[in-house]
């Protein structure tokens, strides 16, 4: 007997009517194929890391297909960040990167389980045929033919619910992060870490500003993602996060300097906290072994009169 797949359904974080009909129209797809198991979350980001919704997901073994208001990278990685690991699948939704900037995850980086997780953007969504046609592809390709588990009743989705808050961290995409610790040095309220195998994690996430995107628009690598933010470069693109430094079309013909923005983030951040930089100081680490040019840029916002 042939287990089913599960598909995770998850809620935009203040669904519009029109997304909770599209949303509907999904489950009323889903729920006649009798291969999937489905079930409908709240807003990805937002999850407790050790509430019901992470608990229960962290317990799916097999390959998964995700369904979400947020660019592919940005639900992987977030799911990631929560335990719930496996290899990113290609879908419409993710073009492809280019795979000269892509780097190998961390040595000595926990151990990531032999399945796929297909991710899918519904927020350019007229309708579900396509993301049915591709996710009915997937299964075509990978799983055994439907009518072998049809004997199973058709289930209906199960709604998992868990109060949720708006949160705001940064998510790393580990596959782009190259460990120079730029992040690390940059922010000044403790967010980020050293794992034991020495590499750069998320260690403290609700410690971040609301609102601060700054560390993303120094991040060399386009690793760094606040999936709400407005600006594509920073919330999750596959290529506009690859600009460097992430500036959007106004600020940039607007003459905005990157790091004197990723500094006024960063001092507005600290305001709001009722602190003065002379209060916080970055953490030190070593330096990276081949200093990246955009060290020089750092130095330059540390040295700002802030
Ligand atoms: S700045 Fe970017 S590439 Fe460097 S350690 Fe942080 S996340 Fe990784
Ligand atoms: S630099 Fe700003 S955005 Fe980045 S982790 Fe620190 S507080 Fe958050």
């Amino acid at each position: 007997m042939s287990e089913k797949i599960a598909v995770v359904l998850a809620a935009d974080r203040h669904p519009r009517p029109e997304q909770g009909a599209t949303q509907g129209l999904f489950l009323a797809g889903l729920e006649h194929r009798p291969e999937f198991d489905v079930t409908v979350v709240p807003h990805l980001y937002d999850l407790a890391p050790d509430g019901p919704v992470v608990r229960m997901l962290r317990s799916i073994r097999g390959d998964m297909i995700v369904l979400a208001w947020l660019y592919p990278r940005s639900a992987f990685w977030v799911l990631d960040a929560n335990g719930i690991r496996g290899r990113l699948g290609r879908t419409f939704s993710l073009p492809e990167e280019d795979a000269t900037v892509r780097t190998r995850r961390k040595a000595g980086d926990v151990e990531i389980p032999d399945r796929t997780i297909w991710c899918f953007d519904l927020r350019a969504c007229d309708g579900p045929e396509p993301y049915l046609q591709q996710i009915d592809e997937i299964v075509a390709e990978k799983f055994v033919p439907a009518e072998q588990v049809a004997e199973r009743a058709n289930g209906k989705a199960r709604r998992l619910e868990e109060p949720t808050r708006s949160r705001w961290y940064p998510v790393i995409d580990l596959e782009r992060c190259t460990d120079c610790k730029e992040c690390l040095n940059f922010c000044l309220f403790g967010v980020y870490s050293l794992d034991a195998a020495g590499g750069t994690m998320v260690e403290q996430p609700d410690a971040c500003r609301p609102g601060c995107p700054a560390c993303a628009r120094i991040c060399p690598s386009g690793a760094i993602m606040f999936p709400q933010h407005n600006d594509p470069a920073i919330a999750g693109d596959p290529r506009a996060s690859l600009q460097g430094l992430k500036l959007d079309l106004s600020q940039i013909f607007a003459g905005v300097d990157p790091a004197a923005l990723a500094a006024q983030e960063r001092q507005r951040a600290l305001a709001d906290n009722g602190a003065s930089a002379g209060d916080l100081a970055p953490r030190q680490v070593d330096p990276p072994d081949e200093k990246p040019s955009l060290d020089q840029l750092v130095d330059n916002v540390d040295g700002l009169d802030l």
